[in-house]
């Protein structure tokens, strides 16, 4: 927290110097905040905080439970009930985004947890709640363990598909790859490829990407200075930092004969980097499975049959060779 509170202050002075408006968002686990939310959130100026659930209170603590020197006595303190008790007080003063993930063991929380939201008024607050749901992945090298709890993709938009109706006429809801909640044309899909993106790690090194925080063999530099009156990082490693700078979705096998290519702009580039043919075969599915009623939705209407695409419709041009795709990352 000091940390954020020091780094948020010299942001801010510094666009001050610039003149360049300043605005923050944040992602929490919702169990380490100031008394005071409110002032929190003034002072540093956040327009949006994304609160992370795991399921309802069981499984979420029994995910998220706090290390041994974190706990007083023999009452375990409930992270889950941190977390609502914080959402509770930031839906007053700003958004906040309900990430809930998702995988095949807490899938059955996930009605009970829109009911237990709107109980405690989440979606009907001075700043209504967004519900975000994801679907658990294995993300980083280190959590490909993870993949055997990962709900098939059909499990998870049939999940979507009931909180959709479960939210119609209630809340918000915002799916991963169409935040805007229309397909329209992308220009940039993460912020790992700005030039100077830069996202500092708990273990003191800088990496382009959050995804890869921990992986320190693909970190980009090292925090130079304890002091927090610039921009301290040192560069220390190019590791992947040429591939970040040259990635172009155009210049990727499959991507570049996509029909999906506008709306998708190749989806997370991390997985290009990785070759991770699995999570981009899904992304495509998702397209056939969903672009239609996206475009349906865009012009308030309702597809009373679903329209699926297929292979032949996202490769007009010919199916990309997967060997090819692999080669070019
Ligand atoms: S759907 Fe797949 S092939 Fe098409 S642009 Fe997205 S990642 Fe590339």
């Amino acid at each position: 927290m000091r940390l954020t509170r020091s780094a948020s202050r010299a942001l801010q002075a510094l666009c001050g110097e610039l003149g360049v408006a300043y605005r923050a968002s944040v992602i929490s686990n919702g169990t380490c905040w100031p008394d005071d939310p409110a002032a929190f959130v003034r002072e540093h100026h956040i327009q949006q905080v994304q609160i992370s659930f795991d399921g309802l209170r069981t499984n979420h603590d029994r995910r998220r439970h706090y290390r041994k020197a974190y706990r007083s006595g023999k009452v375990r303190p409930s992270s889950f009930d941190r977390a609502a008790a914080l959402v509770d007080r930031l839906v007053q003063v700003t958004r906040v985004d309900l990430r809930f993930n998702i995988d095949a063991k807490n899938a059955e929380d996930m009605c009970p947890f829109l009911a237990f939201a709107k109980a405690r008024g989440w979606f009907s607050a001075p700043y209504p709640a967004i519900f975000q749901p994801a679907r658990l992945a294995s993300y980083s090298e280190h959590s490909a363990f993870m993949r055997e709890s990962e709900l098939a993709l059909a499990d998870y938009d049939r999940l979507r598909a009931e909180a959709r109706a479960w939210l119609a006429s209630i809340g918000g809801m915002e799916e991963a790859e169409t935040p805007s909640g229309y397909p329209s044309p992308k220009r940039s899909v993460c912020a790992a490829l700005a030039d100077a993106s830069i996202v500092v790690g708990g273990d003191g090194l800088a990496y382009r990407c959050g995804l890869q925080v921990g992986e320190a063999g693909r970190a980009i530099g090292v925090i130079a200075t304890p002091s927090l009156s610039g921009i301290p990082i040192q560069r220390e490693a190019d590791n992947d930092d040429t591939w970040w700078k040259a990635f172009d979705p155009c210049e990727q096998a499959t991507c570049r004969q996509c029909s999906f290519l506008p709306i998708c702009w190749g989806g997370c580039p991390k997985k290009h980097l990785e070759q991770d043919r699995h999570a981009l075969d899904e992304q495509g599915d998702y397209w056939r499975q969903n672009l239609a009623r996206l475009i349906a939705n865009g012009a308030h209407e309702t597809l009373t049959t679903p329209i699926v695409y297929d292979e032949a419709d996202q490769f007009r041009g010919g199916h990309a060779d997967p060997a090819s795709t692999r080669a070019s990352g």
